[in-house]
């Protein structure tokens, strides 16, 4: 194992958890409820295990080949997120091995879903994802269309909403984008109020390495971090 790289890794990942305690301390919340995911895209399997090695078991991954190549090759009590766009057809390759997919954001994609998950007799956790800036580069449906679509999702027995994820737009400063956060969370906090069957709201999926702490101070109690841990990707 490389020392230094390892030693940088672990330093990165002391810096974040003391930088998500003060966002989650300065919005009164318990640091320990905000869970911090990994994002391993493009980083070897080997750079991957020094994060596990500090203690950091959920892993985000936005791309299924990638997912894949990387299950077998890492600690098998680590969760698996799917973070990226999902194609139908490529349900099938994760179905049993993802903790949760954050990226739902079809009726289609749902109806696969739950039709695998029902063959290997699995209920997966979902994230349904929001465009709340309304980027036409970006996936996910927009605010006005998400009480519908949940209420849809709520009688496919296979798959359990569990909250909402958002990316919010690049922004050289953070508070650019907090008023994105602040809209998802209000969209959240609508959402719980109308008690919907199967449907229950426990996590915001928000914030990257660039806007993490204005993400925490606006409710999320997910983040998902690649450069903030394992550096620049190339
Ligand atoms: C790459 C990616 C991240 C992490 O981005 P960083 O800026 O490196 O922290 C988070 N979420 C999604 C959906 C991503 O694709």
């Amino acid at each position: 194992m490389n020392t230094s790289e390892s030693e940088i890794i672990k330093k990165n990942i002391i810096e974040l958890r003391k930088k998500v305690a003060e966002a989650a301390l300065k919005s009164n919340r318990n640091p320990e409820d905000i869970k911090i995911i990994a994002v391993t895209k493009t980083v070897e399997p080997e750079r991957i295990a020094m994060a596990v090695n500090e203690g950091i078991y959920d892993l985000g991954e936005n791309r299924v080949q990638e997912l894949c190549e990387k299950y077998d090759k890492i600690n098998k009590e680590c969760n698996w997120h799917l973070i990226g766009h999902l194609q139908k057809n490529k349900v099938k390759y994760i179905v049993d091995k993802v903790k949760m997919i954050h990226s739902l954001d079809s009726i289609s994609l749902a109806n696969e879903i739950q039709k695998r998950a029902e063959r290997i007799n699995r209920v997966i956790d979902v994230l349904v994802q929001v465009n709340v800036a309304n980027e036409p580069s970006k996936y996910g449906i927009s605010c006005n269309e998400a009480i519908d679509f949940i209420k849809e999702l709520s009688s496919l027995s296979n798959i359990k909403v569990k909250g909402l994820m958002t990316i919010a737009p690049l922004a050289e400063n953070q508070e650019n984008v907090r008023w994105v956060f602040r809209e998802l969370r209000n969209l959240y906090i609508d959402i719980s109020k109308e008690n919907i069957h199967n449907i229950d709201m426990e996590y915001l999926s928000m914030g990257m390495s660039n806007d993490y702490q204005v993400a925490i101070e606006e409710g999320s109690n997910m983040v998902r971090i690649g450069t903030a841990i394992f550096g620049p990707r190339q």
